[in-house]
């Protein structure tokens, strides 16, 4: 079986101009662009590569981006940013870049970020909101894979969806969009035993593990849908949790990496960014 490529780079650049006129439209009649907060709390290289390529894309809609360093990163001193961007009125959204420095407290600096300008869907209150069922922000990851599973129209409603991967910024949020659009959810992690057992029943796979090629085409069921979130420099080069040529051989469509869930990602946030400014301003439309 020949594959179909779940190209989240198409679809990004298709969607780029939606997000542009949400940008512009805010822009208009407030007399100055969106802007994003992205707080780096680290000296690790990685958040700082997220960070900037966040920037390069925004600076083509139309929304501002700052960097918010934090030098010598301390919890306290990190919460203390976030309540400031969160009161400060020409800051639409806030983003904490991950990698955090270690020991630093993510989940509270997270906490501190208001609902309003929650971009990312990161603090308890976004996700406490997202597990009940109501409104708000989403975490821009697991809702990039919905985004692309729908770009392409592949039913959810009644379909087996297996996660792999339980984190609060991937898997267990995915899980849940899934759950609400009626998937029947089954969420994997590192006790899971036979995984390839639990892989092959499904007929979407979503990978949220952070090991390279981790999926081969054994642990698929013939026509099933691989969606691939994960993002490991091996060798310098990107790729993902799944082995895509042997998956690719198996399944009916598969997203690669680089170039599947990460731009749909970035566009998810600034879409976020520019719908926070027209709310906090009451702007209608949304
Ligand atoms: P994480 O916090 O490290 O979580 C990894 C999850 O994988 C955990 O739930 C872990 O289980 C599970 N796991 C580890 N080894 C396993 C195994 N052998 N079998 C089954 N499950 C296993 O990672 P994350 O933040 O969710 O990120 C996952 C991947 O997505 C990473 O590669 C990351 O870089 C990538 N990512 C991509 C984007 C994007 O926009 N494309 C955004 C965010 C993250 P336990 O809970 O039992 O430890």
């Amino acid at each position: 079986m020949s594959a179909r490529r779940l190209d989240g780079r198409a679809l990004a650049e298709r969607w780029r101009d939606d997000v542009a006129r949400e940008a512009q439209a805010f822009a208009a009649s407030a007399g100055r662009e969106p802007r994003l907060a992205v707080v780096l709390a680290t000296d690790d290289d990685a958040a700082s590569t997220y960070a900037a390529a966040k920037m390069r894309t925004a600076q083509a809609l139309g929304v501002q981006v700052d960097l918010v360093r934090i030098a010598g990163p301390k919890t306290a001193s990190l919460v203390e940013t976030v309540e400031r961007l969160g009161a400060d009125e020409g800051v639409d959204g806030i983003l904490i870049e991950t990698p955090v420095a270690l020991g630093v407290d993510l989940r509270a600096a997270q906490d501190a970020i208001p609902a309003a300008k929650d971009v990312d869907g990161a603090s308890t209150q976004s996700l406490g909101r997202l597990f009940s069922g109501q409104t708000g922000f989403v975490p821009a990851t697991a809702a990039a894979v919905i985004a692309l599973l729908d770009g392409y129209g592949v039913e959810i409603a009644g379909r087996r969806a297996v996660v792999v991967g339980r984190s609060l910024v991937v898997g267990r949020p995915l899980g849940q969009l899934l759950l609400a659009r009626d998937a029947t959810v089954t969420v994997c992690h590192s006790r899971t035993g036979d995984l390839g057992a639990v892989t092959r029943e499904a007929d979407v796979v979503c990978m949220a593990v952070g090991r390279p090629r981790f999926l081969t085409g054994s642990m698929v069921r013939p026509g099933a849908v691989v969606v691939d979130v994960g993002t490991n420099v091996v060798g310098g080069k990107l790729v993902g949790d799944a082995d895509f040529d042997s998956v690719a051989a198996v399944a009916s469509a598969v997203s690669p990496v680089p170039g599947g869930v990460g731009p749909l990602t970035t566009l998810l946030v600034l879409e976020n960014v520019a719908r926070a400014a027209r709310q906090r301003c009451g702007q209608a439309g949304l």
